[in-house]
Formats: C-alpha cells, structure tokens, sequence
C-alpha cells in the first residue's frame, strides 16, 4: 500500500478548468479569455521593452550577485514600492510609518499579511465583495479568517451596488479587517468613483474597520500610476492603518518573476520595527528569502530615468488596448442587434468584464465551441487528415453544419 491512497483529488479550479479545455481547443478562432494576462495584438505575451532593458543592464552589472539577503528581501524593492503606493510626499513616507517587506508578488504579499493579521488581529472576520478574486478565500481562510461578503456587484445595473456596499460595510462588526481591491476590481471590471471611495472611507472609520488594499493593477488600469492609486492614497492620508499587498505581474508584466511587496501602515515609526519583526517571523518559516530577480528589475526601471518614462509609456500602451478592446466588443455587440444594454462593458476597467450574460448563456457558448472543435477533429479525420489546415475550406466545409 502506499502512503498516498487515500489522498483524494482535488477539485478543479474553475477558472483553470475552463483555461484548460480552452487548450485542448484547436480552433484557429478560439481565444482564451481565462486567464488575466495581456496579449499583444498577435495573441502573444508581451515582455516590456523596459523590463528587456532592465535585464540587459542587471548582466551587465558587476555589483549583482546571488547571496541571501534576508527576510525583508531588497530595501530598495521596498522604498519603491511604498513610494508608487503612496506617493512621494505622503505622510506615511515622510513620518516612516510603513513596515514594507518584498512579498512573493499579490498573492506571496497577501499570504503574508494575512498571516501576520492571524497572529495579531483581534478580529477574525474578513469583509470581501461579491464577488471577489477566489484565491482571497483560500488565502484568509487557510489563515483562520471567517470570509462575509459585502455586496458589491450589482446584477441589474452590471455597475457597483454602491448603497449595498455601504449598508453592509455599516453593519460589520467593529474591527473587522475590509479586503478593497485598490483598482480594476477582480473579475467584475466595477470600481467605485472616487466620490464613492470617499463613502466607503466614512463607513470604515466610523466602524473602526481595518482596510486590507489588494493592488494587483496599479497603472495598467487607467495607464495612469497616480489615479490608479487614488483609492489609496485617499485613506493613507486620511491617517488609517492599514495594510497594502502590490503585485508587479501585470504593470511590468512580470507574471512569473513574482516581484511584490507587503506595507502594513503603522501609527508611528516605533511601531512600524516591532510590526517589521513580526512579519520576518511570518516570511523565515515559509520561504526565508524572496526571489531577488523581478524585485531586481523593478528597481532598475525605477531608479533610470529613462526606463521609468518607456516604462510608463508601455502602461499606457497596455491600458489603452485593454480599453479598445472593450470598445470593439461592445461595437460588435451594438452592431449585431444582440438585445440589451452593453454600455457597461464601456464603463468597467481593466482586463475584466461581468458582461451579463446569463450562466446558461455561458454554457451554451463553451457547448457551442466544444462542438465546434469536434467538427474540426472530423473534418480533418475526414479529408487531407495530417497538415496545416486550410482554414478559409475548413470554414466553408463546417460553418453549414
Ligand atoms: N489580487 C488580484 C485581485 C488579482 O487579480 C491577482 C492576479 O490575478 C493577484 C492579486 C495576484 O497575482 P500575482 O500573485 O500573480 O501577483
């Protein structure tokens, strides 16, 4: 017998799940929607040309080495971060009241933070809207967090639930930490204005609530790091604790690189080395010492002058085609009659779209492609069977069917 008999399966990520049927699918036509990684216009990955810049300087650079370097991974990594967070002249800076660690990208930084809120939070309870990225339930609640959701989507409008938002963040207990996704809300594309944001911020101070801000897509929302970090800013400077997980996957587009860091915003600076210290105990059990790669590049594109600017120029290439995107669907959309109102696929952000349609519509639309790719597989059994397909005969030969 083996020690392993009895481990059963696990069940399938759903999102992975559908990412791999959308694998096995060999229509030319089929995209794969799943996943949230920009493609360039040929369906490609796009490596920055900052970040191909970046690395030619680092091999090149004879200071660069392998060595430990300890739980907080690279000061510098840090210092950057906080500052694009916050912003340069932000109090939380000025009055060193932030105890950064690089963090293992979003997710490693979430990880951590909500490790550290396990072990010196009162309040086991995580508000997260509805919905909200699946991975924060697996993360908070792996930390014994119990997760409630707020609402926040609203299934009507396809836009924010703003007085259900605010309602049900009125009714959580005091100390309860609020999970907030800083920007390009994860997967509805529905973020509150900035006006909303200030609501949000009343109902958290009178309700004494500890916000957690979830930044996976500082810039590569509005292609601006400034208003994408406006939610942010607007509670730092309001004096909150709080806490900040940044992930550099999608702004540089270093996905597997996992560069990120963790902030826990403190009173004061006293408090911010017995919270450091703390956070080290959390990172030294698990992985000791992050990655130095990614975090490497992101301070060489931070600290050249010219770099930083290609680099803000590619966010805005990026942004701006996730945009025209959307357009181009919704164009589509108006332009077939389809019923219905797709104004919202224009006012959501991001890579992200709760488009409306219906899970049955869903379904239907997944059958519709699986048969499809059935008809591929008989049709080349069929005719020439091995060899590129011709494509424009392959149409002709299966579109009547
Ligand atoms: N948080 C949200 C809301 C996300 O959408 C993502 C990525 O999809 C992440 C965090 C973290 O991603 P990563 O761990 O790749 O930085």
């Amino acid at each position: 017998t083996s020690f392993w008999s009895d481990v059963p399966q696990a069940p399938l990520d759903p999102i992975i799940g559908v990412w791999a049927d959308g694998r096995a699918d060999t229509d030319p036509r089929t995209l794969n929607l799943t996943a949230g990684a920009y493609r360039t216009e040929e369906g490609k990955p796009y490596l920055l040309e900052a970040v191909r810049r970046a690395e030619r300087m680092l091999l090149d650079d004879p200071t660069q080495h392998k060595e430990y370097r300890g739980m907080k991974g690279d000061p510098e990594l840090c210092r950057v971060s906080a500052q694009m967070a916050f912003g340069e002249e932000s109090d939380v800076l000025l009055r060193h009241r932030n105890a950064t660690v690089q963090g293992i990208s979003g997710t490693g930084s979430l990880m951590v933070g909500a490790h550290f809120l396990s072990h010196h939070q009162s309040v086991k309870l995580l508000l997260v809207s509805s919905p909200t990225w699946a991975n924060h339930h697996s993360i908070f609640s792996g930390a014994g967090f119990k997760l409630q959701p707020y609402r926040y989507y609203s299934p009507a409008t396809h836009l924010l639930d703003y007085e259900g938002m605010i309602e049900d963040l009125s009714a959580a207990p005091e100390g309860a930490v609020v999970l907030l996704h800083a920007c390009a809300h994860n997967p509805t594309g529905v973020d509150p204005s900035l006006e909303q944001w200030h609501g949000v911020l009343r109902v958290v101070r009178q309700r004494r609530l500890l916000p957690f801000f979830d930044s996976a897509y500082q810039g590569f929302a509005s292609g601006s790091l400034e208003q994408d970090a406006a939610a942010i800013r607007l509670f730092a400077d309001a004096g909150l604790e709080m806490l900040l997980a940044q992930s550099y996957a999608k702004n540089m587009g270093l996905y597997n690189e996992r560069a990120g860091a963790l902030t826990v915003v403190c009173a004061d600076a006293e408090a911010v080395k017995r919270v450091e210290s703390q956070l080290h105990e959390v990172i030294r059990p698990i992985y000791s010492d992050p990655p130095a790669h990614g975090a490497a590049i992101v301070t060489t594109i931070m600290k050249s002058p010219e770099l930083y600017g290609l680099w803000k120029e590619e966010l805005v290439v990026m942004s701006s085609r996730v945009a025209l995107m959307r357009q181009h669907l919704y164009q589509a959309l108006v332009d077939l009659a389809v019923p219905g109102d797709w104004t919202h696929i224009l006012k959501q952000i991001g890579m992200f779209s709760y488009t409306g349609l219906t899970k049955e519509q869903a379904v239907e639309i997944v059958n519709q492609a699986k048969s499809f790719t059935k008809r591929i597989f008989e049709w080349t059994d069929t005719s020439s069977g091995k060899g590129a397909i011709d494509q424009e005969q392959f149409f002709k030969a299966t579109s009547a069917q």
